[in-house]
């Protein structure tokens, strides 16, 4: 090991926490956590020289790759004019162009107002802040609580997380968080008691759930849960926070069948993981309920401080320009189709590959015992596979079992056929030999 890795490894076993990390297992004298240095399009190095195909685009976020030339020219550009301004009271051209651009993606009329911020946790939150006061503002005093599903993730932040659906993750916040009700699917959504949806704010859902080991739900779903949710006057908020900027093979799953929210939460791959940026988009009813004078109090008393970040507009135009000048989604479908014929194949030659799924380019490969019994939670079978695929130029994380593919959108074929190439001698190594 070089020097400078070992010393950079001290460091951060001696000064550093990272998320979701067992800090034990992390500073336990033999783990060698590797320390990345620079990326490449959709490979990643690290201290001591090592490449790796970012198979699950830097925690869902890069679209376009790594150190694009166009998307990094487009942040030195800006950097030189200004990083940082206060959106608080000033506004910079940037910013609507960006509004109009996401808001021009959808039918008309469907969304007019973007309300920016950092990340995924706070795009959901404002969403959340947002339709609290909404109600309160059109004399809807007796809705009080969420709806959300099982195993769904909204993030961190005490609002998002207390929605969120993974007991692992959210059990604490038991009783501190919002009063929300989860439901599995939309038969028990139906099935809830009138009571619940009169009271009920809003519902909240990912298109696509990615913690939950991604899950995709069945075909007409969200067409559902929309004609659900005007039927009792809940709001609905999508949290496309992972499925948003071509994942799922169209611009925001929500397309995939136009049906469309009162908020849709945005953020990883809005500037491809360039700069942390996020946005709400809501429709002009939504808007007008906070309109007012002063002393009304109608204002949205919400905000952060990197709102509208220069840096973070700028890198969002430049993955949008990427968008058409690569026509990223118009090359999708057939390697789409090639992800889906090489987990097949990962199936069959494998009798420990249990399930693929996919929408897109989320994929999640899910292991198991032959006989179809989940492995012992204490083994981590998910992260010791994740850590062999090192070996083999894959870099991805686990979510329990599954191992997660999500690569980014501008991967060749190539490339993807390498990836799945990897897993599959991975499990080779893991449970074969
Ligand atoms: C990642 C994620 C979040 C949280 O985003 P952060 O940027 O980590 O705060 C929320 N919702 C979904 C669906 C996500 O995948």
């Amino acid at each position: 090991m070089k020097e400078e890795t070992a010393r950079a490894i001290e460091l951060d076993k001696k000064y550093c926490w990272h998320p979701f990390t067992p800090q034990t297992l992390w500073c336990a004298p033999d783990h060698e956590p590797i320390m990345l240095v620079s990326g490449d399009g959709c490979w990643l190095t690290d201290s001591e020289g090592r490449r790796y195909f970012d198979g699950n685009s830097s925690i869902w976020c890069n679209i376009h790759g790594h150190t694009h030339p166009y998307l990094t020219a487009a942040i030195k550009a800006q950097y030189d004019k200004v990083a940082q301004t206060s959106y608080l009271g000033y506004g910079h051209p940037l910013a609507g162009v960006l509004a109009k651009r996401l808001c021009d993606f959808f039918p008309k009329d469907t969304f007019s107002r973007v309300f920016y911020s950092d990340d995924g946790s706070t795009a959901v939150e404002s969403a959340l802040r947002m339709s609290i006061q909404y109600t309160r503002q059109t004399g809807q005093q007796e809705r009080q609580g969420f709806i959300s599903f099982d195993n769904s993730y909204h993030g961190d932040t005490m609002g998002a997380g207390s929605l969120g659906g993974c007991r692992t993750f959210f059990g604490l916040l038991n009783g501190f968080g919002f009063q929300t009700t989860h439901v599995s699917d939309m038969a028990e959504l139906r099935s809830l008691p009138d009571e619940v949806a009169k009271t009920t704010i809003a519902v909240v859902i990912e298109p696509v759930q990615g913690v939950n080991q991604v899950h995709p739900w069945p075909e007409g779903m969200l067409t559902e849960l929309r004609a659900w949710a005007d039927e009792k006057g809940v709001l609905l908020i999508f949290d496309e926070v992972m499925t948003g900027f071509g994942r799922t093979g169209k611009m925001f799953a929500c397309m995939r069948e136009d049906a469309y929210p009162d908020f849709l939460c945005v953020a990883k791959g809005l500037t491809g993981g360039y700069t942390p940026m996020a946005a709400v988009l809501t429709k002009e009813k939504i808007y007008e309920a906070f309109l007012g004078e002063p002393d009304e109090l109608k204002t949205f008393f919400y905000g952060h401080t990197f709102t509208a970040h220069q840096v973070g507009c700028a890198a969002a135009m430049a993955g949008l320009d990427i968008f058409e000048q690569e026509q990223i989604l118009e090359k999708m479908p057939a390697k789409v189709e090639l992800i889906a014929r090489e987990m097949q194949k990962l199936k069959e030659a494998h009798p420990h590959v249990y399930d693929c799924r996919q929408v897109g380019f989320i994929a999640g490969i899910e292991l198991r015992n032959p006989d179809g019994t989940p492995f012992d939670k204490s083994k981590r079978i998910g992260f010791h596979v994740c850590d062999v695929a090192l070996k083999y130029g894959l870099m991805t994380r686990p979510i329990l079992d599954t191992i997660v593919f999500m690569p980014p959108l501008r991967a060749t074929e190539e490339e993807l056929i390498f990836a799945l190439d990897a897993l599959g001698k991975t499990i080779n190594e893991v449970f074969e030999h």
